[in-house]
């Protein structure tokens, strides 16, 4: 699952005029880097984020709850960490709570034999699978500790789709085995399949009945199906099979959200569940409502797409989103699958809270509708198009950085964009845009929707793109600056 959310209330960019040549300078220096870095506070509080960045007064950063903040003030230092794979920020779910794979008592030798010099050694899976089709349980036994080792290396990589593949192979050596069964289940968690996951386990369970293991994955899937009473239970059953701080910690979590929701009001009309706590207006809430479902049947009927689930949505008082998502003076709004929107201190809508509900509703549609698959670019440039944004202001210096060959490539949008700084952000949303506005401007939104529906087939993006407009991603940005020429300048 990848979060949404904007500090500044929308997908509004910085204004880009006054950018200039710094941001020109910037951008030679923009490619994305992921590192996994240790925020350390005065006060001496460690705080590990996917990435951190100094932004001003600011330490933007990233973690799996989402972009946060702090005040530079608080922090001593940053200590950097390696530079590691992309993380999986797609599939990476709310639930996601940094719980490490169960471990197998595997032989080193075998281990050694299928992972060697930094690579699997395929020869060797091969030769110790034939040997297995033999049917000798020794021989079983090996090839699924092979295949593991296989897995497990690839998990180490990021490549969760050959990790699943290699450890489902695992398993048909061993279709008993709880260790594989749990690894296979784990698999399944990192890719955000909560229910496929839930099948895997009640295997292992039926093997192991008291092994804490599987109560502690479990109570993650429940989490992440949204059925926090379950996934508590779980982590409780856990904790008395055995201590584990990951348990506690995503315990504690999980009660904090219990705790906090159970003080909301719910309100639901046709596609929303709407909670919201005691101290938000019922009025406001009511005006919430409507409005979305205004906006929903807009954006429905635009991407010709209608989400199976009803919307969760959750206004928080500010304070009480501080509380929630540990993140101290943040404001703004997020989308974790559901949105969560502060309203401190507002008694009715307002056309810019409206904005923001159809900007975040947009990204609901889209997560949904592509499986979580679609990139960066297209999620902001399609959710700022929806709000109303049009490229107006920005085209002038799109096309000036476009001429100087500054451009970023839309490849380069795909990722995460946490470790982008202010300036460049704001560039990239404003080219974002521009690139959506173009492509629905030149083909309706008919093309935006085959692009969609080409990526939620498992297409990649730019290939999705090029089987829709017959461009890849430097003929669309060129095809966006002729447009913008043509329309703004
Ligand atoms: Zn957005």
């Amino acid at each position: 699952m990848r979060f949404f959310l904007h500090k500044d209330g929308v997908g509004r960019r910085p204004g880009l005029c006054a950018l200039g040549t710094l941001l020109l300078a910037c951008l030679a220096s923009a490619v994305p880097a992921i590192a996994s870095d240790t925020i350390v506070l005065k006060n001496g509080r460690r705080i590990v984020a996917l990435s951190a960045v100094e932004d001003g007064d600011k330490v933007r950063y990233q973690t799996e709850a989402g972009e946060l903040s702090l005040p530079k003030s608080m922090v001593d230092h940053i200590e950097r960490g390696t530079a590691g794979p992309m993380p999986e920020s797609r599939a990476a779910s709310a639930a996601n709570m940094g719980i490490t794979p169960p471990s197998m008592e595997a032989s080193a030798e075998i281990e050694k034999a299928a992972v060697h010099d930094g690579s699997i050694d395929r020869n060797y899976l091969a030769r110790v699978e034939g040997e297995a089709r033999s049917g000798d349980a020794t021989a079983s036994e090996r090839a699924a500790q092979a295949l593991h080792a296989a897995s497990q290396f690839e998990l180490g990589h990021g490549d969760l789709e050959h990790a699943l593949a290699d450890e489902r192979t695992a398993l048909t050596f061993t279709p008993d085995n709880p260790v594989i069964l749990m690894n296979v289940a784990y698999l399944h968690l990192k890719r955000s399949e909560y229910k496929a996951s839930i099948e895997y386990l009640e295997r292992a369970h039926r093997a192991a009945p008291d092994d804490p293991e599987v109560a502690k994955l479990a109570g993650w899937a429940y989490y992440g199906m949204n059925k926090p009473d379950r996934a508590v239970a779980e982590w409780k059953r856990a904790l008395a099979l055995r201590p584990d701080a990951e348990v506690e910690r995503a315990l504690a979590k999980a009660m904090r959200d219990n705790q906090e929701e159970a003080n909301y009001r719910e309100n639901e009309s046709s596609h929303f569940t709407l909670r919201y706590s005691g101290e938000a207006q019922p009025d406001l809430a009511r005006e919430i409502l409507r409005a979305l479902e205004v906006h929903f049947s807009a954006i429905e009927s635009e991407l010709n797409y209608t989400p199976p689930d009803s919307i969760g949505v959750i206004l928080y008082t500010q304070q009480a989103f501080a509380d929630i998502t540990r993140a101290p003076g943040w404001v703004g709004a997020l989308n974790d699958g559901r949105l969560r929107i502060p309203v401190q201190g507002l008694t009715s809508l307002t056309s810019e809270l409206s904005r923001v509900l159809k900007h975040e509703l947009t990204h609901s549609f889209i997560q949904q509708k592509t499986h979580t698959r679609a990139p960066v670019w297209l999620q902001e440039g399609l959710a700022q198009w929806m709000e109303g944004q049009r490229s107006r202001d920005s085209a002038a210096v799109l096309v000036q950085v476009y001429d100087e060959k500054q451009a970023m490539a839309l490849g380069q949008l795909e990722g995460s964009w946490m470790q982008l700084s202010g300036p460049i952000a704001g560039y990239a949303y404003a080219w974002a845009l521009a690139n959506v506005e173009y492509i629905v401007r030149a083909g309706g939104m008919g093309d935006m929707e085959r692009i969609l529906n080409r990526i939620a087939e498992g297409s990649s993006t730019e290939n999705a793109v090029q089987e829709t407009l017959h461009s890849n991603y430097e003929d669309l940005a060129k095809d966006t600056v002729v447009y913008l020429r043509k329309n703004y300048l």
